[in-house]
């Protein structure tokens, strides 16, 4: 993978103001002029090249965020959205009608899991939900109307790594698209380089990174992009999940720090995932050998960024994941909630926040047990002294001795 570096892809983008300023000045219109009535018919048949007609089919901070998510993710065009459940649900309308077939990755975010589940069933798409590394019982279950095999780079919450590679193979055999949420290893992992066809991603999260906007992408062809946004039939045209302007403008901003903070994320997260496992504590982390799928990792990834910044401990019960995350909240350790990729430390018990949408007999089955702890790790300066507090705090309520 090391012919690609998506962070020197971003940097390289250079956009000017109107004026000369070192950002891109933000176009705050919802409507533009055209100076002939024909432009103006043009550009409503898809014709007009380079002319903005109006800010839900596309504006120019919106594509200068898009241009610069594509670089990312090596696609040749993307398209932003005003979240990222906006980006998933506009990707998989605009892919399936009526009769078609989905096969999912079982570990994926819930709203994406009820959307599967209970959204798309009265319109007749149907989803079977599998373990993304059974490749006999997925390809078993291709059936001649399936459309999609959808998945999560990493996973959440149990930080499964999908083997792109072998399941792009897959998807190349039987004619169907490959769709990876990246959301959780955006710069260590590029889903395209390995086979995907369509990449997501929700901006709420690492990549815009202050918690502050609510926002997605998704990263393809530029004939998959024109088509959602097709007057007639697009998707995302259609269904209207339009990113603001003065939003787009702030996450273009961060996203160009994003590299600095992944590192720092990942190497934080690395640390404590180490220390919390020596202490005997039941950690999950990609970046550790005891990690189902560390080598597969190893093998995905670009080095740079790590392992990513999400960890999960399992402390058995709600009850003691309860108190320990109150108590490290009470010590400034970090917030209890939900999200990710923030500066700091954010911890949610999965089964009963971001995971309530999977009944509790499957999450059970998939190993999201009552007490597991969701830690997004953030950018502290002296990690080895968090480690220390929040290894006093897991005495306290007994977790440790
Ligand atoms: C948060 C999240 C989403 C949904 O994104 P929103 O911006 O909240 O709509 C989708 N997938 C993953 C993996 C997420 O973490």
């Amino acid at each position: 993978m090391e012919d690609f570096n998506a962070a020197n892809e971003i940097q390289d983008l250079q956009y000017f103001g109107e004026f000369g300023g070192v950002n891109p000045s933000i176009s705050d219109s919802s409507t533009y002029t055209f100076l002939s009535a024909k432009t103006m018919f043009d550009t409503f048949e898809g014709n007009g090249e380079g002319c903005y007609l109006y800010s839900r089919h596309s504006s120019p901070m919106n594509v200068y965020l898009a241009q610069a998510l594509a670089k990312m993710e090596n696609t040749a065009a993307a398209n932003v959205t005003s979240s990222g459940m906006g980006a998933i649900t506009t990707v998989l309308l605009q892919l399936c009608k009526s009769g078609d077939h989905i096969i999912s990755s079982r570990t994926i975010y819930g709203g994406t899991y009820a959307f599967l589940k209970n959204f798309l069933p009265p319109f007749q798409i149907e989803t079977t939900f599998l373990d993304i590394d059974d490749f006999e019982a997925l390809e078993n279950s291709i059936r001649p109307n399936t459309k999609i095999l959808y998945c999560e780079s990493v996973s959440n919450p149990l930080l499964r790594v999908a083997d792109l590679r072998r399941l792009s193979t897959l998807c190349k055999k039987y004619k169907l698209k490959l769709i990876v949420d990246n959301t959780f290893s955006p710069l260590s992992i590029s889903p395209i380089r390995l086979g995907a066809d369509i990449v997501i991603h929700s901006l709420t999260k690492f990549i815009n990174g202050s918690s502050d906007s609510v926002g997605g992408v998704y990263c393809a062809s530029q004939e998959f992009i024109d088509e959602t946004k097709n007057v007639n039939s697009g998707a995302c045209m259609l269904l209207g999940p339009t990113m603001d302007s003065l939003r787009s403008a702030s996450i273009l901003k961060n996203l160009r720090t994003l590299h600095i903070r992944m590192k720092q994320h990942s190497c934080n997260a690395l640390y404590l995932a180490e220390r919390f496992e020596q202490d005997g504590l039941k950690v999950s982390y990609p970046g550790l050998i005891s990690h189902p799928n560390h080598e597969l990792m190893k093998s995905i990834m670009h080095e740079a960024y790590g392992f990513g910044g999400l960890m999960t401990v399992d402390v058995e019960t709600t009850e003691r994941a309860n108190e320990l995350m109150e108590l490290m909240q009470a010590e400034n350790l970090g917030y209890l909630a939900v999200s990710l990729g923030f500066y700091k430390t954010l911890f949610s018990c999965s089964g009963s926040s971001t995971s309530s949408e999977i009944p509790e007999e499957e999450r059970l089955a998939m190993g999201i047990s009552d007490g597991l702890i969701r830690f997004s790790i953030g950018l502290d300066d002296d990690i080895e002294r968090t480690y220390r507090k929040m290894r006093a705090c897991m005495q306290k309520v007994g977790i440790l001795k």
